[in-house]
């Protein structure tokens, strides 16, 4: 088990007094034994840059990379006693299953004889449940299976640390589900501290301990998966997390002798309990709400806001469907129950529980709180 941590660890590439690029930009990380750290942001935010870095494939301009208080950045990647798992799979083409699953014991000076590498193979393979794919080529598998094999020679050799590099790009919609839940059952059972990177927020969710969300080099929030959807802590993480995507719109914050308010075009409220005595330095704010949390007025009285919205399309999901229409504050989506009586043209009456309302500083898009 390893405790990971990461200490104002930057990476610039190039050289940093001309045109050279800041991929990582002074990150705090920390990841105790055992946790399931997900780097989660858009393409270029330098995820996999801080995972080579993590693996010894990229060495830091500035910073600490420590495994259990030992600082690591001159280890080299072989010496660091890592399983990487890449979304290529990287399995080796001639060799069957057993071999491939086997070759990291064979290489390694561990004290193993052919015997105690075959029992350990079996071992890993009925894990994976492909025991009886051991002597196929990967040419005769399928990609869900080729990467069951990828995770098994990763997870043989028992090392400190996993790292994920998007593993299940190159698998379909329903595999991905699938094999990301085996992912997070088998780290779990192992209880192997892993760094996981991913774009994709909703695999980031259902996977993570803790989430680090980047944006252009610069951690936006760690937490855990409920604290960065229920409490992101800016603009960007706001929007980045949660699907379909947060409604924003510009407000206007008031204030008369008895109560502060909230005015966007359309809608004015009173400003949720819960920031009345928040430190507040602006006027200006952004007004958040995620499509899950509206409701329709006949439906449900909530003593939050209330707006109308006349409905241009309507897209059924399941017992649900996410609605997009036009209302005075602008372009609105909601995902609602009872979509039966839904259609377009028709007009909704919208409302949302002033728990469920996000704020956010104008100028500096950080959350309200
Ligand atoms: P993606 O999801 O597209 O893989 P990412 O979040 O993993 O993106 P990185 O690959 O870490 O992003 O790249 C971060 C930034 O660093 C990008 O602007 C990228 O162009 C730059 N970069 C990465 N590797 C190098 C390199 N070897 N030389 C120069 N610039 C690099």
């Amino acid at each position: 088990m390893t405790h990971l941590e990461l200490d104002g660890v930057t990476k610039i590439f190039g050289d940093p007094n001309k045109d050279g690029v800041v991929a990582v930009n002074d990150l705090d990380i920390d990841v105790p034994d055992g946790d399931f750290l997900v780097l989660l942001g858009p393409s270029g935010c330098g995820k996999t840059t801080t995972l080579r870095m993590i693996g010894g494939l990229e060495e830091p301009s500035e910073g600490e990379v420590r495994f259990d208080d030992t600082v690591v950045n001159d280890v080299k990647a072989r010496n660091r006693d890592i399983a990487m798992v890449f979304q290529d799979f990287a399995l080796y083409p001639h060799m069957t299953v057993s071999e491939n699953l086997g070759f990291g014991l064979r290489r390694e000076d561990n004290g193993m004889d052919d015997d105690d590498i075959e029992a350990r193979v079996t071992e890993t393979a009925e894990m994976l449940e492909i025991e009886s794919l051991l002597n196929n080529k990967p040419a005769q598998l399928s990609g869900g299976q080729k990467q069951r094999v990828a995770l098994g020679r990763a997870i043989i050799r028992e090392p400190r640390l996993f790292l994920f590099d998007e593993p299940l790009a190159n698998l379909d919609a329903q595999l991905r589900k699938t094999m990301r839940t085996e992912i997070d059952e088998l780290q779990s059972e192992v209880g192997i501290t892993s760094a996981y990177v991913t774009h994709n927020q909703e695999e980031a969710m259902t996977i993570a301990d803790k989430i680090a969300v980047l944006d252009a080099g610069e951690l936006q929030q760690l937490g855990t998966p409920d604290q960065v959807f229920n409490e992101p802590a800016n603009l960007f993480v706001a929007q980045f997390v949660g699907s379909p995507d947060m409604n924003l719109f510009d407000a206007t914050l008031t204030e008369t002798a008895d109560a502060y308010g909230i005015e966007m075009d359309g809608a004015s409220f009173d400003l949720p309990k819960r920031l009345v005595d928040a430190e507040i330095t602006t006027d200006e704010v952004l007004v958040g709400f995620r499509p899950q949390d509206f409701y329709q007025t006949r439906r449900r009285a909530l003593d939050g806001p209330e707006f109308d919205a006349d409905v241009r399309v309507v897209e059924p999901v399941g017992t649900e469907a996410v609605v997009h229409g036009d209302s005075a504050p602008g372009d609105v989506t909601a995902k609602v129950g009872g979509f039966h009586d839904i259609s377009s043209g028709e007009r909704l009456s919208l409302t949302i529980a002033p728990e469920h309302v996000y704020l956010f500083d104008a100028e500096t898009e950080e959350l309200l709180k």
